[in-house]
């Protein structure tokens, strides 16, 4: 049972609809609610003691299972954003070592959703492991759903036949989990609202990665909350007017001067990469303008990059709220934002 609520629990407090699950002691208070046609102090009280719980279950939590690029690196996997916004268990994008972040945080088995930006192996290349590792030992008996720009139902369709003898071999097994849990089931989308579901709305947005079209930003709601995912992009209009009032904006970059340091890195290379990316000069002017309570670089190209440079090159344009991604990085974004690393 479930009532979509709007309150003010604070003076000042902006209205904003709670989804409430009412326990015996909820209902009868919804009763008094319903008959009496007002709201009475004890209501109220009940209302404002539940009120950081229900605060609480407006936030988003975003943790970076993976900040790298397609060059492995050890510090940084590859790109993977997990998102849990009340009861949704979100990932976006199943790069290197997914798989490996989601079992280390305990998570696996929460994950039946995958949203990808884009069709780039570094994005996809941990989706064999998360459909097959997760079907026997994480989500068991439930499909996995993916939600990806056109391509990706082929994509799917050729892995279903890459594994299938692994997977007939398995089904004879009176172990393995039902067949129903290797089942998958892929939506190909295109600009506009993807999913909504239990106060989560998933908005995919167009951003510009050079020729690679379809590529998807998202945008996350949830409440009065709302994050921001840049996927693969340059400098992009379009993800600007999609991040308009966000609270976290995780968004790429790419240092094209430490590729100067790398060995096989000729300059036509470098600006041939670049050209797909955002510098953190013009990171910071997209910072700048959308004004994110709190800004923060994943998918770091190249994944050698340094924290500090980057920082010092995005504050000629952006003097705001600003953290360098980690592998594990978790940010709570409710009331207030807290970030933590592992
Ligand atoms: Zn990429
Ligand atoms: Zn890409």
């Amino acid at each position: 049972m479930g009532e979509v609520l709007s309150l003010t629990l604070m003076p000042g407090a902006t209205l904003f609809p709670i989804r409430v699950s009412l326990g015996a002691v909820g209902s009868l208070l919804w009763l008094l609610w319903r008959r009496v046609g007002l709201l009475s102090k004890t209501t109220t009280v009940f209302l404002l003691l539940c009120s950081p719980i229900c605060a609480q279950g407006q936030s988003i939590t975003v943790t970076l299972l993976g900040t790298g690029s397609p060059v492995p690196n050890l510090e940084r996997f590859g790109p993977s954003i997990l998102v849990q916004a009340g009861s949704q268990v979100l990932l976006v994008d199943c790069g290197r070592g997914a798989v490996q972040r989601l079992f280390q945080l305990g998570m696996l088995k929460e994950v039946h959703s995958l949203f990808l930006t884009h069709l780039h192996a570094d994005h996809v290349v941990g989706i064999p492991d998360l459909w097959q590792t997760g079907w026997l030992i994480g989500r068991r008996d439930v499909s996995l759903q993916i939600w990806g720009p056109k391509g990706t139902a082929d994509m799917i369709s050729h892995l279903e036949k890459a594994y299938q003898f692994d997977i007939g071999i398995r089904l004879q097994y009176a172990n393995t989990p039902p067949p129903r849990g290797v089942v998958t089931d892929t939506e190909e989308i295109t600009q506009g609202v993807v999913y909504q579901q239990q106060g989560v709305k998933i908005t995919a947005f167009d951003v510009d990665h050079g020729q690679i079209k379809p590529a998807f930003g998202y945008r996350i709601d949830y409440g009065d909350r709302s994050v921001v995912l840049s996927g693969d992009t340059r400098y992009s209009e379009n993800l600007i007017r999609f991040s308009k009032g966000v609270d976290l904006l995780v968004h790429e970059v790419v240092a094209a001067a430490e590729f100067e340091v790398l060995p096989g890195y000729p300059p036509a290379r470098i600006r041939e990469i670049q050209s797909h990316h955002t510098t953190p000069e013009q990171a910071g002017e997209v910072f700048s303008r959308v004004r994110p309570r709190l800004a923060v670089y994943s998918h770091i190209v190249p994944t050698t990059a340094a924290a500090s440079g980057l920082i010092a090159s995005t504050r000629k344009t952006y003097a705001g709220p600003l953290e360098v991604g980690e592998d594990l990085m978790t940010i709570e974004v409710g009331e207030q934002i807290v970030v933590r690393r592992h």
